[in-house]
């Protein structure tokens, strides 16, 4: 299996939550040398594992993951396999509307709001309820397999097409319509602090009561569509797996 990456970090100098990105853009900074981050990077979720950073090169993007030598806390997403399309629509057909909104809801608590937090240890209750952990059965039993997220102000590459993500991040939106239908446009904002658009989402007769002035918190559970041409659309696992505010 391939290595876990990371879109994200936490970072022991600050108790913040640093994006992969600005690592890249030290390490062309300042000729290759990231002392000032190497050893400080923790996995984003239990804040216990060390993460190394691979640079950029001609063939491939800049990546983080684990340190081999390194763990991840007991009930860290990241320990578990991620689950397939498969497993993730099996799962979903098992829980009702309401509670895809509320696993969508937790999602988004553990990835928006983690800077807020200083304390390294996840609480118990927490552990149990891990909102990208799901089970999931293999030959009648009952296994754990994790959700995987992607960033939203990450690249959204062909590669990860058909693959069941949970999407997240900080947007702005705006309601397209469509004949009969509509369409959520997702923004993200750029390096120079410029709001550029990212990725839309298919709404159906839902037309979406957006302000686009205002920047919200989204989570999708869906899988990124290229058939319109090379900037992918975002397909829900089901018509209600979206959540913003
Ligand atoms: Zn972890």
């Amino acid at each position: 299996m391939k290595r876990k990456q990371f879109d994200d970090f936490y970072f022991i100098k600050d108790g913040k939550i640093h994006t992969l990105d600005e690592v890249q853009e030290h390490y062309e900074k300042n000729n290759g040398d990231i002392s000032y981050y190497k050893g400080d990077m923790r996995c984003p979720e239990c804040k216990e594992a060390r993460l190394a950073f691979t640079h950029k090169t001609s063939k491939n993007r800049e990546y983080l993951s684990k340190e081999p030598t390194s763990n991840h806390l007991d009930n860290c997403s990241y320990n578990y396999d991620y689950a397939t399309k498969k497993q993730i629509i099996e799962y979903v057909k098992t829980i009702n509307e309401d509670q895809i909104q509320d696993k969508l809801k937790s999602a988004l608590n553990m990835l928006m709001n983690r800077d807020t937090s200083t304390d390294i240890n996840i609480n118990s209750q927490e552990q149990r309820d891990n909102p990208l952990i799901i089970k999931s059965s293999n030959v009648g039993n009952s296994i754990q397999r994790t959700i995987q997220r992607k960033s939203l102000s990450m690249w959204l590459d062909k590669e990860y097409e058909g693959k069941v993500f949970i999407f997240y991040g900080k947007v702005k939106l705006k309601v397209e319509p469509f004949k009969e239908f509509f369409r959520l446009l997702i923004y993200t904002k750029r390096k120079d602090k410029t709001w550029g658009y990212k990725t839309k989402v298919f709404r159906g007769r839902f037309k979406d009561k957006i302000d686009e002035n205002k920047e919200y918190d989204i989570a999708i559970l869906g899988s990124l569509d290229f058939s319109y041409g090379s900037t992918p659309e975002i397909k829900l696992v089901k018509y209600n797996s979206l959540l913003y505010r």
